[in-house]
């Protein structure tokens, strides 16, 4: 870990984000003896340290922690000299070069950026599923549907991550209910025709989750259900529970600066990493809305790191 105040004040490559996009572009870069500085922003190691296993990244038969993962990566690239500081860059500018970074009231300027900021789930809003995220608790199924087999799960959502998650968990799990707070879907006709197929998915409409039942050492018992019509509240036995609400890409700092889709994500252009500034590149979650996996972070994050030195080499740099 490296101080704010230990930083030269003039970068090749500053990476805003601390998950496999952003380490990942920080150890190419650091190869490419392009000495990169990491901000690691608010969620150090991003989306995986909220997990516990991570059994679906190459390399590792029997699985690793998800922060155990990230841990590893971060030592991968300061082993080559990448400097990871531990705040969170409060804005930029990309109007001239070299582009002019902020942390508060420092200011460092860098050739290039990547931003690999992520994307966060979003997420309910209540206590329960905070304690019990990595515990039974979980924004994503394909990570982590593979721990519930034979069991009942609740997805929450209507539309089509939830259905799709929906489906992709009846694989493993005995049943699933997918409660959704109106009674119609706005998930695609496509994903709903197959779930209604389904005989392991049942619906439960006009539904919120109150509260998430269960303890850090059980898991998941189950959830209380209110009625969002009758003002109802029920409670429904599970043993996992999946948000699947949507997620908020990480922009908020390139909002008039960047060129992004209407949700907020980033836009690459011609399968590349580069966004609509040259110099800024953008990795990972931040600019991916279908993959959204580990593994397909770190591999864009060394697109990033590529495209970087690439522009640098041009540059004359
Ligand atoms: P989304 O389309 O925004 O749907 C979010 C769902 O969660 C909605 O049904 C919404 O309810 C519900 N919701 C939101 N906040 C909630 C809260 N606080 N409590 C309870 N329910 C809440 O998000 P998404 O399903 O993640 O999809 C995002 C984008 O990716 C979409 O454009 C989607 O088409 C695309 N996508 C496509 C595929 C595919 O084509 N295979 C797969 C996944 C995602 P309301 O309906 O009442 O608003």
């Amino acid at each position: 870990m490296t101080d704010l105040n230990d930083i030269k004040k003039s970068q090749k490559v500053v990476i805003m984000g601390s998950g496999p996009a952003g380490l990942t572009s920080a150890l190419y870069t650091a190869r490419a003896n392009l000495e990169p500085v990491v901000f690691e922003g608010m969620e150090a190691g991003g989306q995986l340290t909220l997990t516990t296993d991570v059994e679906n990244f190459p390399g590792f038969p029997n699985g690793i922690l998800g922060p155990e993962l990230m841990d590893a990566m971060r030592k991968q690239a300061e082993r080559f000299g990448a400097k990871c500081v531990q705040r969170s860059i409060t804005s930029v500018d990309f109007s001239a070069k070299p582009f002019k970074i902020r942390v508060d009231e420092t200011e460092i300027e860098t050739d290039t950026f990547i931003i690999a900021s992520g994307a966060s789930a979003k997420m309910l809003g209540i206590e329960s599923e905070k304690l019990l995220l990595g515990h039974g608790v979980s924004t994503c199924a394909t990570c982590d549907g593979f721990f519930f087999k034979d069991k009942e799960l609740i997805v929450v959502g209507g539309g089509d991550s939830a259905v799709e998650e929906g489906i992709f968990l009846t694989k493993f799990a005995s049943k699933v209910n997918i409660v959704h707070r109106r009674d119609e879907l706005r998930a695609s006709k496509i994903l709903q025709e197959r779930a209604f197929k389904n005989p392991k998915i049942n619906f439960i409409w006009d539904s919120e989750v109150e509260e998430v039942l269960g303890d850090m050492e059980s898991g998941v018992k189950g959830v209380m259900l209110k009625n969002s019509k009758t003002g109802d509240v029920s409670e429904k036995e599970a043993q996992g529970v999946f948000i699947a609400i949507g997620h908020n890409p990480n922009t908020e700092l390139f909002k008039g600066k960047l060129e992004m889709d209407g949700p907020g994500y980033l836009i690459t252009k011609n399968g590349s990493t580069e966004t609509s500034v040259p110099g800024v590149f953008a990795a990972g979650d931040v600019q991916d809305t279908k993959y959204r996996q580990a593994i397909t972070a770190a591999g864009s994050g060394c697109m990033a790191a590529m495209d970087a030195e690439k522009y640098l080499e041009d540059q004359g740099e």
